[in-house]
């Protein structure tokens, strides 16, 4: 198992207050596997993302991760594990404006920890990460020369920079129009055919819809997590597929379909 939480319970005091944001959350994850987290705001989602992706800790629980247990590490070995094994995409972007797409996308190998990464081959891998979400074309334009969607997918080609055990994504699609939308959730399915396994936060079952599993928080607890076709996001995957199957004859992109067939 890629991931595993037992009874994770995350716990914020802001003054006098309690929040428990996380009340007992037990959840495994698969090697290969694309789940959506659901579930109305102020439900645990961007709480149980920051503890998946080793931002934060729980306040009990365990959580191991390749069969680590991460709950005990100290800093510098959580912010390894933070930097090599897992990819982070988020609704905002959050790339560097005044960087090229090219430098924002080399950033992790810049951090990571005792890397003999010389200038050229962080280069060249940079670049081969640029082509493969569609962007070998805007290298040197900065963020505020891109569009939306080119701008995430900059933020994908440095989250999967480091090949990462896991991809995550908070809301990767909430600043996006619906045909850009599409574009984003196409790539990740891309990503997953070829072995990523990935996890996307959002609140729209439209999105969900590419995944294969959806797990449901309320009040920081697990309602649900069931497979896409059991699951009420389920009634929009043929609408998601006659989408894209409709998007690949336009642009007669011989490569989607084979992609596409696996979440639904
Ligand atoms: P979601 O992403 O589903 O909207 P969050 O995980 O962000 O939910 O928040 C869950 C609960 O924890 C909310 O009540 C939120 O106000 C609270 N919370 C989140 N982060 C913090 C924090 N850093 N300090 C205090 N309370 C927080
Ligand atoms: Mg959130």
């Amino acid at each position: 198992m890629l991931i595993q939480l037992t009874d994770i319970t995350k716990i914020y005091r802001v003054g006098i207050e309690t929040i428990h944001a996380l009340r007992g959350v037990s959840l495994s994850i698969d090697r290969n596997e694309m789940v959506a987290i659901m579930g109305s705001s102020g439900s645990g989602k961007s709480t149980l993302m920051n503890m998946l992706g080793c931002l934060d800790r729980p306040t009990a629980g365990t959580y191991r991760l390749k069969g680590r247990e991460v709950s005990r590490m100290g800093a510098a070995e959580l912010a390894q594990v933070r930097n090599e094994d897992i990819g982070f995409v988020f609704q905002s972007f959050e790339l560097l404006p005044r960087q090229t797409a090219l430098q924002n996308v080399e950033l992790p190998l810049v951090y990571a920890r005792g890397s003999g990464w010389r200038w050229g081959a962080r280069r060249k891998r940079a670049l081969a990460a640029l082509e493969r979400v569609g962007l070998a074309n805007r290298v040197t334009h900065r963020p505020n020369q891109l569009s939306g969607g080119q701008k995430q997918r900059v933020a994908i080609a440095r989250a999967i920079l480091n090949r990462p055990a896991i991809l995550m994504a908070d809301e990767p699609t909430g600043n996006l129009d619906s045909a850009t939308t599409l574009d984003i959730l196409t790539l990740f399915r891309q990503l997953h055919s070829e072995g990523q396994t990935i996890v996307i936060v959002t609140h729209e079952d439209e999105v969900a819809a590419h995944c294969q599993r959806v797990v449901r928080l309320r009040d920081g607890q697990i309602m649900s997590d069931l497979p896409i076709a059991q699951d009420q996001a389920g009634r929009f995957c043929a609408e998601v597929e006659a989408r894209m199957s409709e998007r690949a004859l336009r642009t007669a992109d011989s490569k989607a379909p084979s992609a596409e067939a696996k979440a639904c």
